[in-house]
């Protein structure tokens, strides 16, 4: 008989063998598993009271928190679809996108409610507002007072398919405006599977959420790390201070972060290195390339590192590497330049590469074409929008709008975004691949690097760079570096001093907005290059 494959099945077995172990600390308060069981089916009997049905939309604004984590069950338990919202947009933003998505009830944190109350009237299909917490100052439902008021007894669940949708996951907006990604139960039930497999989750972990929820590389950690009866700790600061304050307190074992977050936690742990003995057996970094040489991480901190890529439309992730299981195959000087790979197909999913007419390329580490991806994970198709579904999957492959190359290892490596590639001369530069020397350069902090338009070869790679706190360079000093660095045609031809670069609020760098201001600078653009 086939059982079909429903999320709420990983909080059954947490409250079966793990009842009284803590599952969740936040905001000065820890639940065990039987305590969230109750909340979570106290949730669902509030959202039933309020004529939530299979189907319906229910919006969180929320940072990883408590709430949030009760979300995840509680909305899944009534059949509903979870539409967790990137807490860093604008009001503008939370209006298309609960408009477009057509939710039903926000759950909005307290502190992110001023963010909402000025555009409440162009809501035109939320019917509830509940803040988290109180409503002393909101004049909407407080979520505690609310939700003390049903049963915490067992909520009898609706009939699911496990092809029924789960979530409405928005896109980063790294590269224009966030489509809704239409996920499915078996998508994050067997996603789920196989992460915990490759991670090796297990009821001693404890998690501490660096990356949000809202976003898809936090979304399946409460999935995979409940299933496992493991802790997890929700912060609201996720600073270098806060995440090393948090180890120590928590012992936790496990990290997920952003690249850019691992960075500057390294760059912390340089300077402070600090005292007491940490837990961590292993920190993963996905969702944007890895900034700096991460062998770092393994060498200098002793956190065992994987790196992982994926993205929403396949739940998120495709393929997973451990720094180990290739630093065998490098040179001590490509170890010092350690790029970590994408690594190898999860189980659970092909990946490969094909070139412009559709063929696999030579698996030579160097030959580029498109990553394209089928798996469990993927998609059921983008909200609304049917022809972006069509042009994303084709045949049953997404294709991911990533480039890549294969070695004969069966190694991805993903070499940029098919619209950040850098076409000079009629060579594809990798902005990847400067951007990694680059960070090699003791003054620079951060770099991201984009096409702009050259009078002889087409494009040319010009840098953004952030220097160290107290470090000075100049642009003829980083050109030249590059120049050293690298092969000639490769290197950068002009370097854009910067304060802070954009960033969505997982940590990926916009270089949709670097190149805005870049041409703005230039008194206007022609249009080719601002996306
Ligand atoms: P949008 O689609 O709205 O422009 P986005 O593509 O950044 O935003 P996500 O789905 O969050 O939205 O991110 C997926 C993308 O992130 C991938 O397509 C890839 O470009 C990048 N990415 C993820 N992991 C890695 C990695 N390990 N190395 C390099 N790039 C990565
Ligand atoms: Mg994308």
């Amino acid at each position: 008989m086939n059982v079909p494959l429903i999320l709420s099945q990983f909080l059954d077995r947490a409250v079966r063998l793990y009842g009284e172990k803590e599952a969740i600390y936040g905001d000065n308060k820890v639940l065990t598993y039987n305590q969230l069981n109750k909340r979570v089916n106290q949730l669902s009997h509030g959202l039933k009271s309020l004529n939530v049905n299979k189907g319906d939309r229910i919006a969180y604004l929320a940072p990883n928190s408590i709430e949030m984590l009760e979300g995840f069950y509680g909305v899944l338990q009534v059949g509903g679809i979870m539409v967790p919202l990137n807490i860093r947009l604008k009001p503008a933003d939370y209006v298309f996108i609960l408009n477009h998505s057509e939710s039903k009830v926000l759950l909005v944190d307290q502190d992110l409610y001023q963010l909402i109350q000025p555009v409440k009237d162009q809501l035109t299909t939320v019917e509830k507002i509940i803040v988290h917490y109180k409503n002393d100052d909101t004049n909407e439902t407080g979520y505690d007072a609310w939700l003390s008021s049903f049963s915490a007894e067992k909520y009898e669940r609706e009939y699911l398919e496990e092809d029924d949708v789960c979530s409405l996951l928005y896109t980063s907006g790294t590269t224009g405006n966030p489509k809704g990604v239409m996920l499915t139960h078996r998508n994050n039930y067997l996603h789920a599977l196989s992460t915990m497999h490759h991670i090796r989750v297990n009821d001693q972990d404890t998690l501490i959420h660096v990356l949000p929820m809202f976003h898809v590389n936090g979304w399946g950690s409460p999935f995979y790390y409940t299933a496992n009866g493991a802790s997890q700790v929700c912060l609201r600061r996720t600073t270098p201070e806060a995440i090393f304050s948090a180890l120590e307190k928590y012992k936790a074992t496990v990290l997920h972060m952003a690249p850019t977050v691992l960075n500057t936690l390294m760059q912390y742990y340089e300077r402070y290195t600090p005292r007491f003995e940490h837990s961590i057996r292993i920190v993963i970094a996905g969702s944007a390339p890895p900034p700096a040489f991460v062998t770092r991480v393994e060498e200098e901190m002793g956190w065992e590192f994987i790196q992982v890529y994926g993205m929403t439309e396949s739940s998120p992730l495709s393929t997973v590497s451990t720094i180990r299981s290739h630093l065998d195959h490098l040179s001590a000087k490509e170890k010092y330049r350690m790029k970590a790979k994408a690594g190898y197909e999860m189980i659970g999913a092909e990946v490969r590469v094909l070139n412009e007419l559709g063929y696999e390329v030579e698996p030579n580490g160097k030959d580029i074409g498109e990553v394209v991806v089928r798996s469990n994970g993927v998609m059921k198709g983008y909200w609304k929008n049917d022809e972006a579904t069509a042009a994303a999957i084709l045949n049953g492959w997404l294709h991911t709008g990533d480039m890549g190359t294969v070695d004969h290892y069966g190694n991805i490596d993903i070499v940029d975004r098919k619209k950040d590639i850098i076409i000079s001369g009629g060579e594809n530069i990798s902005s990847i691949e400067i951007e990694g020397i680059l960070y090699e350069h003791p003054a620079v902090l951060e770099a991201a690097v984009i096409a702009v338009p050259h009078e002889k070869w087409g494009e040319t790679p010009h840098a953004f760079v952030v220097l160290r706190d107290k470090q000075s360079t100049t642009e003829e000093e980083l050109i030249s570096f590059t120049r050293e660095n690298m092969a000639h045609f490769k290197a950068i031809t002009g370097v854009t001093f910067i304060e802070e670069l954009p960033k969505t609020a997982s940590g990926k760098i916009q270089k949709i907005h670097l190149r805005n201001d870049y041409w703005e600078a230039k008194g206007g653009h022609d249009g080719r290059y601002v996306n």
